[in-house]
Order: C-alpha cells, then structure tokens, then sequence
C-alpha cells in the first residue's frame, strides 16, 4: 500500500522524509533508520562498518572540535579537554553530582542552583551544548550514508531521568538542528526492537535488563494496548562493563606481581593494560581462555577465572532486580520476558545468572548494543506515519472529544492531559429504534465542533432495536505514550464495539497550537451563549421526536383534548427552536412537559397494569 502522510494543519501532503532513532548514550551512541528499500530498522555503519560513535567530544588547541572514536584517542593524552560521560550531567546543578572528581575534565562550581557547566580552557558548556556536538556528529554521519538531509529524530534517554533531564535531551537535540518529535524511554525501544508492544491487545509485563559499560538499569514495564508504563526502575549509575575491565586489571596486577604505582605513573602503559582487559572480557565471551603478551610477560585468563572475578558484579545487579521487582509489587513469574540490552549483558555469565534469577529463558537474539537505537527508530516511523494505516494527528496540546446533539464538543480528554491516559463516557440513541451511532471524534477548544479539528469518524453499527435512551454506549478514549489515540465505542447491552486508531500529528507547531488557543478565549462568551442555545434547541428536538413517538403509539389512550393541546404545544415548540432565544425555547419545553405529563403517567400505569394481568406476584 503506498502511504503518504497528511499534515492535518495545512491539508498537504507531506514530502516522505527520514525520521532518525538515536540513542545517545553514556559511553557509546548510534543513529538508526528503517531502511527505505527493506524497510527493516537498521543501524547506520560507516564504510569501516563501525556502528558506535563514542559519546565523547574534544577540543583541539587550535580550535578543532572533534567527536566520537577521534575524540576518544585524547582522553589520556589530552584528558582536561576532553569530555566524556556527558550524559551523567544532564539536567543537573552541581549540587547534584556526587562525583566530581570522576570527570578528568573541569566542571564548575559556581555555587548556583542553576545547572552545571564544564571549563575548557577559558570557555564554558552546558552539558546540552557538549551533547548538541555528538548529536550533530550523528546527524552529519546519518546524511552522509543516506546522502539526504536529516532533521527529525526520536531520542531514548533512561527511564529514570526526569523532566529537566528529557527537556535538556530535547534542548540538546534542538541546537543541533534536529526537530525532536519524541524522546522515548530506552527499556521502551529495547521492547520495540524485538516487536513486543506493537500488536493491539497485546498484555505483557517484562524486565529489561541494561548493563552497558558504566552504567546498569533494569526496567519493570507493563504493556497494554500499546501503552509502555514504567512500574519500576532500580540499578546502579556506576557499574558496568568497565567495573569488569577494572577487576581483570587488578587480577594481572596481583597475580604477576605487576608495581601498581609503576602503572599509575605510566598513563599509557595503564591504558595498554585495561585495553587488554577489556580485550579479554570479549574474547572470554565466545572462548574458554585468553592469553596476551605484555612487556616481558604472558597474561593469561581463563573463563572460570573471570567469572569468579566478576561474580559479585553480577551479584549486585540480581539484587537490584529484586527491588525493582518489589517495587513493581511483582513476583518473578509474573514477568512474561526479559530483554537483554547492552554490550555487557553478552558476558555467559550474565545471560546465565539474569536466566537463572528470573527463571525463564533471556530475550537476547539481537544485537545488544543496537536495540535501543532500533527501537527508536521503529517509533520514529510510527510517528512518521509508515507503520499502519495513515493519518497523522497532534494530540496532546489540545483537548480531544467527540461531537454531540446540536454539533456540541463533549470533551473527554481535556488538553494538557498528561499521556498515557484514558477517559470513557457513556451515550445513548436519539430516536426509536436506531440501529447506529456515528462517532466524531474531534480536536480543539471551541464550544462547537464546527470550529474544531475533526480527526476521525466512524458508525457503531449492529445496535438492537430499542427504544430512544435505552442503548448505553460506551465511549473509551485512549491516548498511548507514543500518542497515538485509541477510540473505542460498545454498545453496553448488545456487546456491539468498533474502534479506531488516530496517529499523532507533529505537523501542529506550538505557534498554531497558541492560535487555537487564543481563539477559544476569545470565542469563550459567544460559545458559551451558544452552548446554551444549542442544548436548549437539542432538549427540545429530543423532546419534540418522543412525543411523536408517544402519540403514534398511544393516541387511543389520550381525549380528543389532550391530542390537539399537545399537536399545537408541539408546532409552537418548533417555531420557538427557530427563534434561536433560549429562554423561549425552554418556556416551550416546560409548556410541551406539562401538558403530557399527566396522560403520559396515566398510560404508563395503564401499561403496568396490562403487563402485570395474570401474574402472581
Ligand atoms: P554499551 O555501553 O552498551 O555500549 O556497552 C559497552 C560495554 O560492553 C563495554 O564495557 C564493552 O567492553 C562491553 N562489551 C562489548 N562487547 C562485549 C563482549 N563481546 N563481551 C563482553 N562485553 C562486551
């Protein structure tokens, strides 16, 4: 099916262009795409075919900035210059980092609340700024491959960082030029990654376990309908990959007698032996033994070795699995998966120990280091509307209802709702005997839906024949993390249902989103007048048709009296409706209720009364 998008604001067509899924890392990032011609998410390699860019930037004496793997080279020689772990700064005052002395680079104190910056030489960054630099490499590498301009991204963070640190992702994303249409929780593209949540109906709580290389986090998600809610998080911002690395170099250090404070002397000889370190962890990975030469020695590690090494590594993340389990109020065989992510958790061990804890077997078939990033940019394409069907809708600044009698707005979901988020509201039929309702789902803050946005309609159809006001139908309103807005309508009674699925719109730009809104303050009088003029002509219509009905049915039972005043009440009603005045309208009301009130109560107890002949009570 050839998909197009339509910008809802302008009616256009929009061009198809790339949205890119970032995951911008503590230690590595990558930018990934679903390829135009497989359509399968895909991470961008370069010629060399390496994937990671290095979360690292350096700033060159002669003003050369560089990033990634080239950046990396100048974190021993050059390490007040060079800033890495960027990621641990975001959104924080210097107040909140515990652990300055960690950075080699200089970051200041300045005694503020404000957030933290870091020196180099005579100027200061913002931690939104230094990641601004990586993401534009990612971006600069992205166009490059795809020989076509990038300006939209989905970026991950954790499912931990709050709302300043989202905001300065979003900044950062911003300076580098990139529309951020979505930041997303990474254990959420981890799950999008191997397809699960992308099914509607689909229920599922899972665990993703993160151990990349400084960091750990495991994440308790529940997933319903395509909304991911974080039930728990818990791990540990300094322990990884590097933390085995460490424990191997101490191992050689102890075993072959090495001067550690000849070693803390010589940064390269240090850097030669945990490149090593880190070498045999990998090769530890696929084989049962290691061994390396350096200097006059022959390093040697074998698996059970290394395992005995990092087994209290291992131990404390299982503990903090624990608690996210506890927190989340779970017990271990109520989680249904476990995604393996980051390139630590390729260590036996690890896959073996999380196994084992969480008794089932892991989710790991894809590439660790790449899951995050493929998950973003699978929601990156359900934003950009190639995923299902196509219309693509803004949701969340403005407030979401459908329309009822007289093209009224009932809101459901008022704007500002904070997403995911739900609302249902129940409705009946109009007239005797009506098999379907038609729902209209609109956009917007005006009393009237004609001033609104409409997004979607659809008929509720197969509805038993009953009379006026007795089918209930019930109208759910569902808008998902990822904005995409569910409605669902069910006929109580009969179990009748039908739904529909809106995309989200980013065409909406926060400047249209104002013009809305400040068109409904100042429409707010007349909608207001108008509201009460169109509910008092709807009660009149409402009242006008179950009259008719009334009498079509009953008329035998009314004297010639009864049938003429109300004929009459009837046609002054409808000339009152026309009046467009609502207080005439409702005297007409009152005057129609109060000359069928009397017979109405009398035919009512005439009906009883048949009903009830014959029957024991
Ligand atoms: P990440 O932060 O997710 O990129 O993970 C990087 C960490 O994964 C580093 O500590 C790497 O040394 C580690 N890593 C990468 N490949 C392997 C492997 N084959 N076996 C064990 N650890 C690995």
């Amino acid at each position: 099916m050839a998909k197009i998008a339509i910008n809802l604001t302008t009616g256009s067509l929009q061009k198809e262009d790339i949205i890119v899924g970032i995951d911008l890392g503590t230690t590595n990032s990558l930018i990934a795409v679903i390829h135009p011609e497989t359509k399968q998410p895909t991470v961008l390699k370069e010629i060399d075919h390496t994937t990671l860019v290095p979360s690292i930037v350096h700033f060159g004496l002669n003003g050369n900035l560089s990033v990634g793997n080239e950046a990396k080279e100048f974190l021993i020689t050059d390490p007040e210059r060079t800033i890495f772990s960027v990621k641990r700064l975001m959104g924080k005052s210097y107040k909140d980092v515990e652990d300055a002395s960690y950075f080699g680079y200089r970051i200041i104190d300045d005694n503020s609340e404000g957030l933290v910056k870091i020196a180099v030489d005579d100027k200061f960054y913002t931690p939104i700024e230094l990641s601004a630099f990586i993401l534009k490499a990612l971006k600069q590498r992205a166009e490059h491959i795809l020989k076509t301009p990038v300006y939209r991204a989905v970026i991950t963070v954790p499912a931990y960082f709050n709302d300043t640190q989202r905001q300065a992702t979003r900044d950062a994303g911003k300076l580098a030029g990139l529309d951020v249409l979505r930041i997303v929780n990474e254990p959420t593209a981890a799950s999008l990654a191997y397809g699960i949540g992308l099914k509607t109906g689909e229920e599922k709580t899972i665990a993703v376990y993160d151990l990349g290389g400084g960091t750990f986090d495991i994440s308790i998600l529940r997933i319903s309908n395509g909304v991911f809610e974080v039930l728990s998080t818990n791990g540990d911002t300094y322990l990884g990959g590097d933390d085995m690395d460490k424990a191997i170099v101490n191992h050689w250090l102890q075993t072959y007698n090495i001067d550690s404070d000849k070693i803390d002397a010589d940064k390269a000889m240090a850097q030669q032996l945990r490149l090593y370190a880190e070498e045999a962890k990998k090769a530890l990975s696929t084989n049962e033994h290691f061994t390396v030469a350096f200097k006059n020695l022959q390093l040697e590690l074998s698996r059970p070795q290394f395992e005995v090494l990092i087994q209290p590594l291992v131990d404390k993340t299982l503990s903090a699995c624990q608690s996210a389990l506890k927190d989340a109020a779970l017990s271990i065989n109520e989680i249904d998966a476990v995604v393996m992510v980051g390139g630590s958790t390729r260590v036996p061990l690890v896959k073996k120990s999380v196994g084992e804890f969480f008794n089932k077997a892991v989710t790991d078939t894809m590439n660790p280091d790449e899951v995050v990033a493929l998950g973003a940019a699978i929601q990156a394409d359900v934003l950009a509307g190639n995923n299902k069907e196509l219309l693509l809708l803004d949701i969340t600044p403005l407030s979401l209802g459908i329309e009822t009698m007289g093209g009224l707005m009932d809101v459901l979901i008022p704007r500002n709702s904070k997403i995911p988020t739900k609302a249902g509201r129940q409705y009946t039929t109009q007239k005797d005997g009506q098999g379907s309702m038609r729902i209209t789902v609109y956009q917007g803050e005006r009393d009237l839906v004609k001033n609104n946005r409409k997004l979607a309609e659809f008929n509720l159809t197969g509805i038993p024949g009953m009379p006026a006001g007795l089918p209930k139908v019930e109208v759910n309103f569902l808008v998902n993390a990822d904005g995409i807005l569910v409605v669902k309508a069910k006929e109580l009674r009969s179990g009748v249902e039908q739904s529909i699925e809106i995309k989200p719109q980013y065409g909406l730009t926060d400047a249209e989103v104002e013009e809305r809104l400040l068109d409904s303050l100042q429409h707010a009088k007349d909608d207001m007048q108008t509201r009460a003029l169109v509910e008092a002509q709807t009660e009149a219509q409402v009242l006008i048709e179950t009259t008719n009905s009334f009498l079509d049915k009953n008329a035998h039972l009314l004297s010639n009296d009864e049938l003429t005043a109300t004929q009459k009440s009837i046609a002054d009603l409808k000339d009152m409706i026309a009046s467009e005045d609502k207080n005439i309208i409702q005297q007409g009301i009152e005057m129609l209720n109060n000359i069928s009130r009397p017979y109405a109560e009398r035919v009512m107890d005439e009906a009883i009364r048949v009903a009830m002949k014959g029957r024991q009570i």
